[in-house]
């Protein structure tokens, strides 16, 4: 083989595998619990800031434009939605179409039954902890740079989707709100990317928790959770241990539920992740 064509295939292999190569943004998925990325013009400008059902918006910068990554809320129907967008000088909208998506449906049997069907005292706690889980998500730091180049928290397989239609002992439950990894009891769950640890505790339903912030609305939340390694006002750099892989709350085996949020939405934390998903799902055909 001639010697320059030999070199030039080096370099494009090198050229492959640079980090400058890595995604840095969310897989763009304009369906109900997907995310719009919606741009919004020259970054040359200050950002703008964005409304979506009246709540803000995660504006990034992307090369030389604003892009705006909207949560789109699982029980969105499919047609035209629109954003608000306010600069110094005018504000206006901005139309976006959300597409169909089918969701699976999901059977599991729960033997604990209190984790079906909560007495009395169960639901004083499951409202209590929800005001907490609601504080978390409800967070939004000003700040400019978000970290959105997420990596997988922990080594598993995919055991559970988001937004399947969920039945526990036949009975119709709400739609599955994160992303399921099976992992041993035990295994570390790292921080997908820099954030800052805003809430952690133990919650009926999901475990021991750990929530963090990742700035402009972009909160993610670790359930289950055998060991928690972190506490609140804690930063956290991609890699840092967050804690082990449990099966503490309803669960049916151990294994990390995921969630992701923006714009107070939850979203599906694979498009967080989507170069690795591939990868995560071949393990559920060994
Ligand atoms: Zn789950």
């Amino acid at each position: 083989m001639n010697r320059n064509l030999v070199k030039c295939i080096t370099l494009i292999s090198l050229c492959a595998s640079t980090p400058a190569e890595s995604r840095e943004l969310p897989q763009a998925l304009s369906v109900p619990g997907g995310i719009a990325e919606i741009h919004l013009g020259s970054s040359h400008q200050p950002a703008p800031k964005v409304y979506f059902n009246q709540q803000r918006v995660l504006v990034t910068r992307n090369r030389d434009q604003w892009l705006a990554l909207v949560g789109i809320p699982l029980e969105t129907s499919p047609g035209a939605q629109h954003i608000s967008v306010n600069t110094p000088e005018k504000s206006y909208e901005l139309s976006f179409n959300v597409s169909y998506k089918h969701y699976p449906e999901q059977h599991l049997t729960i033997k604990n039954q209190r984790m079906v069907n909560p007495e009395p005292e169960d639901e004083l706690r499951i409202a209590e902890d929800l005001k907490h889980i609601n504080q978390a998500i409800d967070t939004w730091t000003e700040q400019e740079v978000v970290d959105t180049a997420f990596s997988t928290p922990v080594e598993g397989r995919i055991s559970g989707v988001f937004g399947s239609r969920r039945f526990f002992n036949n009975q119709p439950k709400n739609p599955h709100s994160g992303l399921d990894i099976a992992a041993p009891a035990g295994s570390p769950i790292k921080a997908p990317a820099h954030a800052r640890v805003i809430n952690t505790g133990n919650y009926y339903y999901n475990g021991n928790s750990v929530f963090l912030d990742h700035g402009q609305g972009l909160i993610t939340g670790y359930f289950h959770m055998t060991a928690i390694h972190v506490r609140p006002g804690q930063v956290v750099k991609p890699g840092d241990i967050l804690g082990t892989v449990g099966a503490t709350g309803r669960v049916t085996g151990p294994h990390l539920h995921w969630n992701a949020y923006l714009n107070h939405t939850k979203i599906d934390a694979a498009l967080l992740i989507p170069d690795d998903m591939p990868r995560l799902q071949m393990r559920n055909r060994k």
